[in-house]
């Protein structure tokens, strides 16, 4: 099935390559060892532009969800943004397909050296499926990519497969050498298991690890550059140097430079919104202050030519082992068969990790949270999903719910990093209580947890939180955790300068940012749609231009690169002529896919919530103190989302609009409108998009997947007659050719004298 889908697909791309930094999409079977490549031809490119708006086209077009995600045809596939190892800081590759952890959209985005060096290997996208006959290691050089076999690093994880990579391919990371790469979790299907993109690096939330583990494949490594031709080559670097002057001269690019993302640990904590012990508290320790990480810092580190260099390396053996905690960690560790002292030196943590595997799991030193950091690093485990796994069995442990006889004897008291860190190991092998945390936000209803422990789990779309940061305060913090395509995230809309007090004090400079007027009180709800949306769009944007979040404009700062800047530089490079309001446009574009994407996945409005905790449960101290959600007002910002994004009641694109990205995305729509006595669906209408030749192929693929209608179809009391493009027929129906653009009406005809189409009605 998904190779006829990749044959159908293949029609609709091209040959040619369609500007001059184009790089190829590779369809790659890994049961059959083949590789088609082909282009985006460029009426695509001007909608999705690239990276992971171009991932969305292929998705939307492959993902069949009768399948479940781990079914090697569903697609793993991989994405450089338009201006990725071309634009300073755009160093960064998308991740797509169909969480097995959240059973929504997985899309996750990472830096490091790998989509740099794809995309001046010649190559934009991988598209990956079938699952290869034995573990894959597939090798890209100059431009081609071989097969190789992967049996020997099989088991690896991420300390020792870098290691082993670097000697067998003679290379070295970063200069020569770039890979993604599964650890043992991603191979056992661990669903908190990313893909790590470096040593530290990952594609986290939604489990790509056991994704890319059910194809069998271990990881890609590209070795050495290809330089890329420019459409006006003399414009590319001075463009570069200003781009990387400009976010260098913020002050968020300086604090980032020193200290990395922990600096927004702070801000966080003194305003009661750090997620705490699972949320049930909003504030911790300042002894997790990133300064408090300085003594641990030995140096920084980044991305593909990135200047900003946020990365902090770690090196805890300046307290080891007179610091009796982390002495006595680093014995159990060694007890449990590990080599403990490993994880004393690494790279990161991020905030979210911080906060993830601090306050949310009671840990209250730095250097503990450093070397949990590093053990996931090396396990392949995404923090933010362990972390917040970790707490929600924590709570369900402190209520009860579940006790030592469930955890194997493990005492998951809060701070108890012993525990925390035997739990990883055995997550990672899916052993003893292991099994039910690689189970992920799943572990109900695979059977671990009663049902019960649901009302505990912080999640949205079934997604475990990414970001520390409690949102019951800052309203609109809270609608884009909501909103999220990709669930409990805010790395897709979160409008961080909510807690700018400049911006808050001036609000005909923040109406002019965000578009439109928005409340200068944080804790309002007032415009706070106008400011997601506007921070969504710009996302979504920049991850199809390959820019870093932490430098795109209105994430931590106003004054970042945005789309004035991208605008240029894929002129320079590409030499395509977009303008601001046509990026913009893009950017709706890839929401309104996802959106899409999502609802044929079972998500729609219900699920664009935040946890009830929020709704339910004040904030208990601090500025803010009694702050909680207000149902009716979040449901009213939601609705003015809505209508802000033109989606309709369920959050999916109105009618007219999905119309128009159906024929884009998919080249070809028939909508039918149904009676709401028959069946009740959003707008009153289905669209289909897979070629329907007649009305009676149509009415079959109906039945098929509404039982209702095959019902009123099948009832004699309820005969269906039928309008296309406004012309009515009630005989020969079954026989009606269809064409791509018909809009076809079922009219119910009563029997027994009720309303019937007029007879003239041909
Ligand atoms: S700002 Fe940091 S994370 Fe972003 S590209 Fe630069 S080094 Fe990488």
């Amino acid at each position: 099935m998904i190779r006829e889908r990749v044959d159908r697909l293949l029609r609709r791309l091209t040959t040619e390559r369609q500007f001059p930094t184009q790089g190829r999409t590779l369809f790659i079977d890994l049961e059959r060892r083949e590789v088609r490549p082909a282009y985006a031809p460029r009426r695509l490119v001007d909608v999705f532009l690239g990276g992971r708006g171009l991932n969305m086209f292929y998705l939307a077009n492959l993902l069949d969800p009768s399948l479940e995600p781990l079914n090697p045809e569903i697609p793993l596939i991989y994405g450089a943004g338009i201006g990725t190892g071309i634009i300073p800081s755009a160093s960064r590759g998308n991740l797509t397909s169909w969480s097995p952890d959240s059973r929504i959209l997985l899309d996750s985005n990472a830096g490091d050296y790998f989509p740099s060096f794809l995309k001046l290997n010649g190559i934009d996208h991988l598209i990956l499926y079938g699952r290869a006959a034995n573990p894959t290691l597939l090798y890209i050089t100059g431009g081609d990519l071989e097969f190789r076999d992967a049996t020997p690093f099989w088991g690896l994880n991420n300390i020792d497969m870098r290691r082993r990579m670097a000697f067998e391919f003679n290379g070295a990371w970063e200069r020569d050498l770039a890979m993604i790469n599964i650890t043992e979790a991603g191979e056992r299907g661990v669903r908190i298991a990313g893909v790590m993109a470096g040593p530290k690096s990952l594609h986290a939330r939604g489990g790509g690890g056991a994704k890319m583990g059910s194809l069998n494949l271990k990881a890609v490594l590209v070795q050495h550059l290809l330089r890329l031709d420019y459409a006006y080559p003399a414009k590319v670097s001075p463009a570069n140097r200003d781009i990387a002057r400009q976010f260098m001269n913020t002050g968020v690019g300086k604090i980032l430079h020193e200290r990395g993302t922990p600096f927004l640990y702070k801000p966080s904590r003194q305003i009661w919104a750090m997620a705490t012990k699972n949320n049930q508290e909003t504030v911790w320790l300042d002894a997790l202050d990133s300064e408090n990480f300085d003594p641990f810092r030995p140096d920084m580190n980044g991305c593909f030519r990135c200047p900003v260099n946020c990365r902090p390396m770690n090196d805890v053996t300046s307290v080891y082992p007179d610091d009796a905690d982390l002495a006595e960690l680093v014995r159990h560790v060694e007890a449990l068969g590990y080599n403990g002292k490993r994880y004393l030196k690494g790279d990161g943590p991020e905030y979210v990790t911080v906060g993830k595997l601090g306050p949310n799991i009671g840990m209250t030193k730095p250097q503990i949270v450093i070397y949990l950091n590093n053990i996931c690093n090396d396990l392949g485990l995404d923090t933010s999903a362990t972390g917040g796994n970790l707490s929600w069995a924590m709570e369900l442990y402190q209520r009860g719910i579940i006790s030592t006889k469930e955890t194997g004897g493990l005492d998951l008291a809060w701070g108890n990093y012993k525990a925390v860190a035997e739990l990883l190991f055995l997550t990672a092998k899916t052993e003893g209580f292991g099994r039910v945390l690689a189970a992920g936000s799943g572990a109900v209803d695979a059977g671990f947890y009663p049902p019960e422990a649901v009302k505990y789990r912080m999640t949205v779309k079934r997604t475990m939180q990414s970001d520390p940061h409690d949102a019951r305060i800052l309203k609109a913090f809270a609608l884009g955790l909501a909103v999220s395509t990709r669930g409990f995230d805010h790395l897709r809309n979160r409008v961080t300068l909510e807690i700018n007090a400049r911006i808050n004090d001036e609000p005909g400079y923040k109406a002019r940012l965000y578009g439109g007027p928005v409340s200068g009180k944080p804790t309002s709800y007032e415009g706070k749609e106008i400011a997601v949306k506007a921070c969504e769009d710009i996302y979504a944007v920049g991850d199809s231009v390959g820019m870093c979040r932490f430098t795109t404009k209105l994430f931590n700062s106003p004054n970042l690169p945005g789309y004035e800047q991208f605008v240029e530089q894929i002129r320079n490079a590409a030499g395509l002529e977009y303008d601001v309001e046509h990026l913009q446009a893009i950017g709706s574009n890839i929401r309104g896919i996802e959106r899409m994407i999502n609802y044929s996945l079972g998500v729609s409005r219900k699920d664009d919530t935040c946890p009830e905790r929020w709704f339910e449960e004040p904030v208990r101290g601090g500025p803010y103190k009694g702050e909680k959600l207000d149902r009716a007002e979040f449901e009213a910002a939601l609705d003015r989302f809505y209508r802000l994004c033109r989606l309709n009641e369920q959050g999916i694109p109105t009618l007219e609009w999905r119309e128009e990205l159906n024929r884009i995305v998919f080249g070809y729509n028939v909508t039918v409108r149904i009676p709401r006595a028959i069946l009740v669906v959003p707008d009153g209408a289905i669209t289909v998009t897979q070629e329907t030749p007649t009305m009676g192929a149509l009415l079959d693929r109906l039945s098929r997947e509404y039982p209702l209608l095959r019902k009123a179809l099948e009832d004699e009391d309820s005969l269906v007659n039928v309008a296309i493009n406004d012309e009515m027929f009630v005989e020969g129906i079954r026989d009606l050719p269809l064409r791509d653009g018909d809009r076809v009406e079922l009219v119910q005809a009563f029997s027994g004298g009720g309303r019937r189409p007029p007879a003239e009605g041909k």
